[in-house]
C-alpha cells in the first residue's frame, strides 16, 4: 500500500498553501501538538482537536512514517492560578484532576497516538536557559514584572497568522503591563505575585510565560527544527505567533517548524464553545451520553480546517450514520463463519476492494480529508451489502475485512461492533419531554413515575438552567 499510494500533501499555514509533505529526516516525523492547559473541564471543541491529529499521526504510521508525537501539558498557567484563587485549591490538585479527566475522555475517544506528554513545569533549566539566550540576544527585557519578548526586534512577527503588530491593541489578548515597551510584547516570565508557586530565576523567583513552555518542550526534544505543528485555529495568534519568534530568534534556524497545520473550531450555533456562553459540553458529558465512537465518527467526518457545527441532534444524526457501517460490519462478521469457497460477485467485490482502498488513500493524501475518505467508505459499505446478500466468497470477504481493519485503524474506529440494542436518544427525549409536560400540568405522580422508568433503563436526568439533560449511568 504505502508504494503505490500517492504522496501527501499538506495544508501548510505559514504558505497558506497545500505543500508537498517532506519530512526533514527521511521517513521519521517529529510531531507537536499544543495539550490542555488543565484547570477546568476539556470540551468537545478540545476533541475536536486531538481527534483531528490523532488521525493524522495514525495515517502517517500507516504509510510507514515513524511519527513522534508529542503533546504538552500546561500545568502552570494565568488560568490555573485563576483557578486556585476561586477554589482555595493548590495548583497540582487542579491540574492532576482536569488531567486525570483528559485522559479519560482521550481513551474513550481513542486517541491513542500520543508518545510523550511533557509537563511544563518538568522543563523549567530549559526554560531559563531559552530566556536567558533571549535576553542575551537582545530580544527579551527584563522589567520588574517579569521578562518580556520585544516584539519589535523580531522582523518576522506576524508571518504566521498574518497578523501585524498594529492591529494588537493593548487589551486584547495580552494582558496591559505598563512595564512593557510594547503593546505586542508578551511575557516570557512572570514575577511571583504574592501566593502564587514560583520557582528561583535568575530575575527573582517567578513562573514561565504560556508561549515559552512550548518552545523550551519542543527544541529540548527535536532541536532547532522539527516537521509538524498541530492545534486549533484559534491558538494561531498570539500562541504560534510567539512560539515561531522565541524560536527563530534563540537558535537562528528557520523556519522553526516546517508544517504549521490548524484545524478548525467546533461552533455551537454560530459561537465558539464556552463555558460563559452556556453552550458547553464537557467530553465526559459528551461520552457519558452517547457511544463515544459515534462521538469520534461525528468530528471525523469532516474536514479538518472546517468548522462543525456541534448540536445534540447532529451527534444523534451521526449515530444513525455510523449504524449503516457497524450494520455492514455485522452481516460481514456473520457471511465470514461459513462462506462459500467463491460466490458470483466476487470479482466485482475485489475490485470495489481496490478501488475503494486507492480512493481512500487519495483522499488521506490529499491534506488528510477524512470526509472524502468516508464518502468513499459509505459507498463501499452499500457494495459489500449487496455482495453479502448475492453470497460473497471466502476470499473476497477477506479482502473486506481486511480493508475495513486498515481504514479503522487510520480513523481510530469499528472498534466497538455496536449493540444496536437499548433505547436510542430520541425515545429517551420522548420520554423526558412527557414528564416535562407532566411536570407542568403538575401530574406529578406521571412524572416521578417516568423519572424511575428512566432510572430503571440506566438514565440520570439533571435539572439545569438550559432545560433538562440527561445521561447513561
Ligand atoms: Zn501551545
Amino acid at each position: 500500500m504505502a508504494d503505490e499510494a500517492p504522496p501527501i500533501r499538506v495544508y501548510n499555514t505559514l504558505s497558506r498553501s497545500k505543500e508537498l509533505f517532506t519530512p526533514l529526516h527521511d521517513r521519521q516525523v517529529s510531531m507537536f501538538v499544543c495539550g490542555i492547559t488543565p484547570q477546568d473541564q476539556a470540551h468537545l471543541g478540545h476533541a475536536k482537536t486531538y481527534v483531528t491529529f490523532d488521525v493524522v499521526a495514525r495515517y502517517l504510521r500507516s504509510r510507514g512514517y515513524a511519527v513522534f508525537y508529542l503533546q504538552n501539558v500546561t500545568d502552570i498557567e494565568d488560568r490555573i492560578i485563576d483557578k486556585m484563587r476561586e477554589t482555595g485549591k493548590d495548583w497540582k490538585e487542579i491540574v492532576r484532576h482536569f488531567y486525570g479527566e483528559y485522559q479519560e475522555g482521550m481513551q474513550a475517544l481513542n486517541c491513542t497516538s500520543v508518545d510523550v506528554y511533557a509537563y511544563a513545569t518538568d522543563h523549567i533549566p530549559e526554560i531559563l536557559q531559552q530566556i536567558q539566550g533571549l535576553v542575551d540576544r537582545g530580544y527579551a527585557y527584563v522589567t520588574e514584572t517579569g521578562v518580556y519578548y520585544d516584539t519589535t526586534k523580531f522582523p518576522d512577527w506576524g508571518k504566521l497568522s498574518g497578523q501585524k503588530m498594529e492591529e494588537l491593541r493593548p487589551g486584547a489578548r495580552v494582558a496591559v503591563d505598563e512595564t512593557k515597551r510594547n503593546p505586542a510584547d508578551f511575557a516570557l516570565w512572570k514575577a511571583q505575585k504574592p501566593g502564587e508557586p514560583a520557582w528561583d530565576s535568575p530575575w527573582g523567583k517567578g513562573r514561565p510565560g504560556w508561549h515559552i513552555e512550548d518552545t523550551a518542550i519542543t527544541i529540548s526534544r527535536f532541536g532547532p527544527q522539527y516537521d509538524l505543528h498541530g492545534g486549533a485555529t484559534e491558538l494561531m495568534f498570539p500562541h504560534h505567533e510567539a512560539e515561531v519568534a522565541q524560536a527563530e530568534a534563540y537558535t537562528g534556524v528557520k523556519p522553526f517548524v516546517r508544517y504549521w497545520m490548524h484545524g478548525g473550531m467546533l461552533m455551537v450555533k454560530g459561537e465558539e464553545m464556552h463555558k460563559s456562553l452556556g453552550n458547553f459540553w464537557a467530553i465526559k458529558d459528551a461520552i457519558a451520553r452517547w457511544d463515544p465512537e459515534v462521538v469520534r465518527f461525528f468530528l471525523v467526518n469532516a474536514h479538518y480546517r472546517s468548522p462543525i457545527d456541534f448540536s445534540p441532534e447532529a451527534i444523534e444524526e451521526a449515530g444513525r450514520s455510523y449504524e449503516r457501517l457497524r450494520e455492514t460490519l455485522r452481516n460481514l462478521e456473520a457471511a465470514l463463519r461459513s462462506p462459500p469457497e467463491a460466490g458470483p460477485g466476487d470479482e466485482a467485490l475485489a475490485s470495489a476492494t481496490r478501488k475503494t482502498r486507492a480512493r481512500f488513500d487519495e483522499a488521506m493524501s490529499d491534506d488528510f480529508n477524512t470526509r472524502e475518505a468516508l464518502a468513499a467508505v459509505f459507498e463501499y459499505a452499500r457494495e459489500v451489502n449487496r455482495a453479502i446478500g448475492a453470497g460473497a466468497g471466502r476470499a473476497a470477504l477477506g479482502g473486506v475485512k481486511e480493508a475495513f481493519e486498515s481504514f479503522g485503524q487510520v480513523l481510530g474506529m469499528f472498534r466497538g461492533r455496536g449493540t444496536g440494542a437499548g433505547l436510542d436518544a430520541r425515545k429517551i427525549e420522548d420520554l423526558i419531554r412527557t414528564r416535562e409536560d407532566a411536570r407542568k400540568r403538575k401530574d406529578f405522580a406521571t412524572a416521578d413515575r417516568i423519572r424511575t422508568e428512566l432510572h430503571g433503563l440506566g438514565i440520570v436526568l439533571e435539572d439545569t438552567h438550559e432545560g433538562v439533560r440527561w445521561k447513561r449511568r
